[in-house]
């Protein structure tokens, strides 16, 4: 635990002391009505060395809702552009969001203290600044799911609310949440100075993405391309993990696109229920361009757009190179992933095939994705073995006894055994995760002030591969109420 008090956290701003095109320096706009504490994350403040204690006091919430600064905070808002939805924004940035400062720990780690809901800034456009609860609550407990999934991500310190009302398709209270991550840079953050030929601009945050995140990368022959190649890598390996453990981001645009690879703005999102591989989980993403089984593309679109906004650094041969490793990176991340969900300790020729027809069983079944893999587990490898629980989540049973035979004598082969690959898939395959209907749970209850669901489902979600005794309903598929919520873009 660390022992640094909100006083005593040591920044060192190294986004500030970039050029000053860069962002726009500004406080944060306290809230109308008086903040209050919400929820509160051990595990995000152990990150900068806080002491827990410090979080009951009025100051936390004062530094955290927007309405303090401590000394050695340099507040700005972030500058960006982006593809959103396939078309080029040309000025973006963060509307609502402020960074704090970067925060250093002992360890000599740098984290952004980014203030989501802080209250309108020079990129706000035609918003209001500010972020509603619902929308605070969900990212604050999906970001924390997801690295407890072991899925990278940006973090969760803290959410405060007030009762300032914010006007959605409803008349909402708003909220601030307190996100860190070791940069906000985005692939838009680059692509606003190459679309303004600001090609300096762009060298300089080339550098200092280097000199900061990638130093290993300082003395490469050909740095700026290298760069690239680890952000294709990077995020290769980040969609594949979405794809494995059945999550969706509703609006994958290029400002949402992370340049150290870490899933980043958590608007519309889902795990899926039951699986289906056209799952669009952003209601107002109408022709599906984010549709699920589009993600691995479009990681691959985005990542063509950043090679194009690299393009004054670097040669063209050399990003198209880059981007050619995408999806042999993507394919062999997935099928890695996959092989350790079926419980497969050796690759062989023949596990594509297996894992393919074990989705399209999932989908003609409508099985729920998280709770069959969980189950898979317990299958019985043995000959002539019956795996009946199993049997009964597939509607076509007799495809799916064809797959089962396939699947044992796969096991056989490499002689597997039952007791310990279960072991190993229950590390894999998760029991619990941020099924829409739990969090539209809490976040109802919160909405009448009762914020101890979202404690729960934190600590729930922090362990999500442990069997978690009184917590069997949590792992439950949603009730009928819950299966078909709509997620829009407003938050
Ligand atoms: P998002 O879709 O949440 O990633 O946001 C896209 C852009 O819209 C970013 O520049 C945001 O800062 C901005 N934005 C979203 N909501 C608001 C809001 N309520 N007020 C100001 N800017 C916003
Ligand atoms: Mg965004």
């Amino acid at each position: 635990m660390g022992d640094r008090q909100l006083e005593t956290l040591t920044f060192h701003n190294t986004y500030a002391r970039l050029p000053e095109a860069f962002y726009a320096k500004l406080n944060p706009t306290p809230f109308s009505s008086s903040p209050y504490l919400v929820s509160f994350n051990a595990a995000a403040a152990d990150l900068i060395d806080l002491d827990l204690r410090e979080a009951e006091r009025p100051e936390f919430t004062a530094l955290f809702g927007g309405s303090m600064l401590t000394p050695a905070m340099e507040p700005l808002a972030m500058l960006y552009s982006g593809h959103q939805f396939g078309v080029y924004v040309p000025q973006l940035g963060d509307g609502r969001a402020i960074l704090l400062g970067e925060a250093t720990n002992a360890r000599g780690e740098r984290w952004d203290l980014h203030l989501k809901g802080a209250g309108m800034t020079p990129f706000s456009r035609d918003g209001d600044g500010r972020a509603v609860l619902r929308s605070t609550i969900r990212e604050y407990l999906c970001s924390e799911a997801m690295h407890a999934l072991g899925i990278p991500t940006t973090r969760a310190l803290s959410i405060i609310g007030s009762d300032e009302k914010v006007y959605r398709e409803q008349v909402e209270s708003g909220a601030m949440l307190l996100r860190m991550a070791p940069s906000h840079v985005r692939f838009g953050t680059f692509e606003i100075f190459y679309y303004r030929r600001q090609h300096e601009h762009l060298r300089v945050l080339a550098d200092y993405v280097i000199d900061h995140h990638y130093p290993h990368l300082r003395e490469a022959p050909d740095k700026y391309a290298a760069l690239f190649a680890q952000v294709v890598e990077r995020t290769a390996r980040l969609i594949a993990r979405w794809q494995a453990v059945g999550w969706a981001h509703g609006v994958m645009n290029t400002d949402n696109m992370s340049i150290l690879g870490l899933t980043l703005d958590y608007g519309p999102f889902g795990f899926m229920d039951d699986y289906d591989a056209g799952f669009i989980c952003n209601h107002s993403d109408h022709n599906g361009r984010y549709a699920f089984n589009q993600q691995p593309f479009i990681g691959l679109w985005n990542l063509s757009c950043l090679a194009q906004a690299l393009l004054p650094l670097a040669e063209k041969d050399a990003l198209k190179e880059g981007l050619d490793g995408y999806m042999p990176l993507f394919e062999r991340e997935y099928r890695s992933l996959m092989r350790a969900k079926l419980g497969l300790a050796d690759a062989r020729d023949q596990d594509e095939e297996l894992i393919r027809d074990f989705l399209g069983l999932l989908q003609g079944s409508h099985a729920d994705y998280t709770i069959v893999w969980r189950e898979l587990g317990g299958f019985l490898s043995g000959r002539g073995m019956v795996n009946d629980r199993l049997r009964e989540h597939f509607l076509n049973r007799e495809r799916f006894d064809a797959w089962a035979v396939q699947y044992a004598e796969r096991l056989r082969a490499e002689r597997s055994r039952d007791d310990d690959r279960q072991q190993a898939m229950n590390r894999v395959n998760p029991k619990y995760v941020l099924r829409n209907y739990l969090v539209q749970a809490a976040i109802e209850k919160a909405q009448q002030k009762d914020f101890a669901e979202i404690d729960r489902l934190l600590a729930l979600l922090q362990r999500p591969y442990t069997d978690q005794p009184g917590m069997e309903g949590y792992a439950a598929p949603p009730p009928n109420w819950g299966k078909h919520l709509s997620v829009s873009c407003s938050s």
